[in-house]
């Protein structure tokens, strides 16, 4: 057994996306993950349950993890950082003088101290604020970007899991998610694998090209695999990435994704994030008109949460 804390709400709900299905024209379900709970919910949230577990047992007292300025997985490190009476520090990148909205707000709010880093030197900045925090005696873990590792990517294949439980009667023929560190897609790559599941997890890429995303994630799977003594070994030919929807870069929302916001929002009154399920579900969107889908499949899109990043500039002033 792989040591699990209980810090989140699960199961998430899955729901039919009655409205939207009509709309497009295929059968669209949505799996909650933007309802897992920690400040606002996510899908780190999953990954931090095995991952600080880990933290407690090896006597960790801090919490140190990296992200972008709108980083959902700091806000939800911070948050359970809080619940379990630990230091967290954060290491954003971004500008300083960025106004305290969205995930920065929240990371405030939850007691985190943040150091500011530029894009660049981000692993540089990462690495100094860990060893001073040692060399104060403040007992700091390290959780990588999106507490993607293989601990963290078990989360992951323990949904999958959970779904299937909860699709018993029909299962998808594929699920879409957002992919970006990649943890999050290894682990329903696993559990998809080792259940012998006859459908497919199709990661829309965030911002990778799908050769590299594809490798990440089966080292991913495959870490997590042999933590749980599993068999089974994925092959980067094994994971169905698309990258066709990496538009400006990482947290450039164009028009795609705004208008994913709005009929998502509009049709079936479900936040979309602009950065990951936004780009995502413009994704999913897109090959339902192109024909990507047979007309019967079952779709379910893997909603990963990040909805405080609507309420932070350039995003919000850009949606209305
Ligand atoms: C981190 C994140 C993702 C991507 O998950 P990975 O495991 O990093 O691939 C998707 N959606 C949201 C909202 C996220 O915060």
């Amino acid at each position: 057994m792989i040591a699990r804390l209980k810090l989140t709400h699960l199961p998430t709900p899955v729901e039919p996306l009655l409205r939207l299905s009509t709309q497009l024209g295929v059968r669209l379900s949505i799996k909650r993950d933007d309802l897992t709970g920690p400040a606002l919910g996510g899908n780190k949230a999953r990954k931090l349950e095995y991952v600080l577990a880990e933290a407690l047992a090896v006597g960790a007292k801090t919490l140190v993890t990296v992200g972008a300025a709108q980083s959902n997985h700091c806000r939800q490190t911070a948050a359970l950082a809080a619940r379990l009476g630990m230091k967290c520090i954060l290491v954003l990148s971004g500008d300083a003088g960025n106004a305290a909205d969205g995930n920065v707000l929240v990371d405030q709010l939850l007691g985190a101290e943040i150091i500011w880093t530029t894009k660049e030197r981000r692993a540089e900045t990462l690495k100094a604020a860990f060893d001073k925090a040692w060399e104060d005696g403040l007992r700091p873990y390290l959780i990588p970007l999106g507490a993607s590792n293989g601990l963290g990517s078990i989360a992951y294949a323990t949904a999958f899991d959970e779904m299937l439980g909860q699709l018993l009667e029909e299962p998808p023929d594929w699920i879409v998610v957002a992919s970006s560190s990649g943890g999050t897609q290894a682990g329903l790559a696993l559990g998809a694998k080792r259940s012998k599941f006859g459908g497919r997890v199709l990661g829309i890429s965030i911002d990778h090209p799908a050769g590299e995303l594809r490798e990440t994630v089966a080292f991913l799977a495959n870490e997590a695999g042999s933590r749980l003594k599993e068999k089974n070994i994925l092959h980067p030919e094994d994971i169905w990435v698309c990258d066709d929807y990496l538009g400006s870069g990482y947290g450039v929302m164009s028009v795609a994704e705004r208008n994913a916001i709005h009929l998502f929002a509009n049709t079936e009154g479900i936040l979309l994030d602009p950065v990951y399920t936004g780009r995502a579900a413009a994704g999913l969107m897109d090959l339902i008109r192109k024909g990507y889908f047979q007309p019967n499949d079952k779709i379910l899109f893997w909603h990963t949460g990040g909805i405080p990043a609507l309420f932070a500039e350039p995003y919000a002033s850009q949606l209305c």
